[in-house]
């Protein structure tokens, strides 16, 4: 029956309907998986397929059936290994669950595994993994995007049900679009950060990655909320993210930024043109306006991250979780196991981020950044006085080729171009199916205001629902 190929929300209603049992749906996964993960490479670790057929007879009266979930291996998992795709946490193996993780346990789904991803999630293709490149299902010569591209090639490959990503300035919206699939963004504080190995901790957020805007309500409503472990965690914005799916979006104010569309041509203008005209088609105003700082957006999120990760992967030295390297001294021991266990980017990274935070630098690089940080946010607190959302593509193009750009980090960065305003911002954002470019998947970012994610998903079904058939 291929159950591997539908959502949740209609497995779940197909299983209280007596229609099915969730042991085919796992069944269905691991066949798909057998088949196709050979080629993809979607996944670090699985869970043995007995274990979850045992359980899922103890979890059928919970709300999610014992249905299975795949996660980005950067997320902290008491019963499989969380590697970060890094040759230094190559076996680590955590004793706790992520709150997100305990959360979906309790509401009776299961962990089918751990995907791939760009080590430590500094990446727009999977292709920094330590341990291999995750492939895009469409296309299995380009990548699925990053970094949270494991989580979405499973998803697109029917490997998965849904997932959960990571996304600090992209990571979880790129990857969908890449792969055809959605993946959305919450709010900053939404959904806790508890058991999310920290790249940069402004920006970080988990969110759901999912076949269809229905899911990502669906799977919303089980990870949001306020958690005591996560100081920076708020609460919900609203009780239930399904609830406003299907409302019309009459009168809604579509907002174009001029800077993320001036760029665009042939048929990634045509795909912005048809989904304007979409949403006139329902009954939405289109108002094209400004976010006149974009431009700094790219400098601005690079500078803020990186000096955040140097800070936070400090903590990887060889003494705590991490692989440890034999040397004479302890100086040397902490400096060959980072030089080890880190992989090149991480290390660039690294660099940049304690340049732009040291003595005398500080305030021209790590200082300005977060200044220039403060007017994109005011771009966009202008932007929502006169719209409701705001509309780009998702990325400037479909998925590149394994290979063309890794010697190349500015390209690479620039791939986030349309994703690191809002992640600066701290905004809700989420990116779904917008049509084809050159034959593969070209993605529509719809951004809405802080906690406004009822309103975002709102006006995503919808335009979800009007484009269905056609692509
Ligand atoms: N591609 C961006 C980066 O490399 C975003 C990564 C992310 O969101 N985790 O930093």
């Amino acid at each position: 029956m291929n159950l591997n190929t539908r959502p949740w929300h209609e497995l779940l209603t197909l299983i209280e309907q007596g229609e099915i049992h969730p042991r085919e749906v796992i069944a269905d996964l691991y066949r798909a998986i057998a088949e196709r993960e050979d080629q993809i490479r979607a996944y670090i670790s699985l869970a043995p397929q007995e274990k979850l057929l045992q359980e899922c007879e103890r979890l059928r009266e919970k709300p999610l059936r014992g249905l299975p979930i795949a996660v980005k291996d950067n997320i902290s998992t008491r019963d499989l290994k969380t590697t970060c795709a890094s040759r230094f946490l190559e076996n680590f193996q955590p004793i706790f669950d992520a709150t997100v993780i305990q959360r979906l346990k309790d509401a009776g789904a299961q962990i089918l595994g751990k995907t791939n991803l760009d080590e430590f999630a500094m990446g727009s293709s999977t292709e920094n993994s330590a341990f291999y490149p995750t492939r895009n299902p469409h296309d299995v010569e380009r990548v699925p995007g990053g970094s949270s591209g494991g989580s979405a090639a499973a998803v697109a490959a029917h490997e998965a049900s849904c997932a959960l990503g990571s996304d600090t300035g992209g990571s979880i919206r790129q990857p969908a679009a890449f792969c055809g699939i959605v993946g959305l963004k919450p709010t900053y504080g939404l959904v806790s950060r508890y058991g999310l190995v920290a790249f940069a901790s402004s920006l970080d957020q988990i969110g759901p990655m999912t076949k269809d805007v229905r899911d990502c309500a669906l799977l919303l409503n089980y990870i949001a909320g306020h958690d005591p472990n996560d100081s920076t965690s708020i609460g919900r914005s609203c009780a239930d993210y399904t609830q406003e799916l299907g409302r019309e979006i009459q009168g809604f104010r579509v907002g174009v930024p001029k800077e993320y569309i001036a760029g665009l041509s042939g048929q990634a203008k045509a795909c912005v043109d048809s989904w304007l005209k979409t949403f006139e088609e329902l009954g939405a105003q289109v108002i094209e306006l400004s976010l006149p700082h974009t431009e700094y957006a790219i400098p601005t999120y690079y500078l803020i991250s990186s000096s955040e990760a140097s800070a936070n992967l400090a903590r990887f030295d060889g003494v705590r979780y991490t692989k440890r390297a034999s040397a004479a001294s302890v100086e040397a021991m902490f400096a060959e196991s980072r030089d080890k266990g880190f992989g090149p980017e991480v290390k660039r990274r690294i660099m940049i981020g304690t340049y732009a935070l040291s003595a005398g630098y500080y305030e021209a690089w790590y200082g300005k950044a977060q200044r220039v940080r403060a007017l994109i946010r005011q771009d966009f607190a202008n932007a929502f006085q006169a719209v409701d959302i705001l509309i780009s593509p998702t990325s400037p193009t479909p998925a590149f080729k394994v290979g063309e750009r890794v010697s190349d980090p500015l390209a690479m960065y620039l791939s986030d171009i349309f994703t690191v305003p809002a992640s600066l911002a701290g905004l809700p954002a989420i990116s779904l199916p917008g049509g084809q470019v050159e034959g593969l998947p070209f993605g529509m970012q719809l951004i809405a205001d802080k906690f406004q994610e009822a309103k975002l998903l709102r006006a995503a079904y919808a335009f979800e629902q009007a484009t269905q058939s056609s692509f």
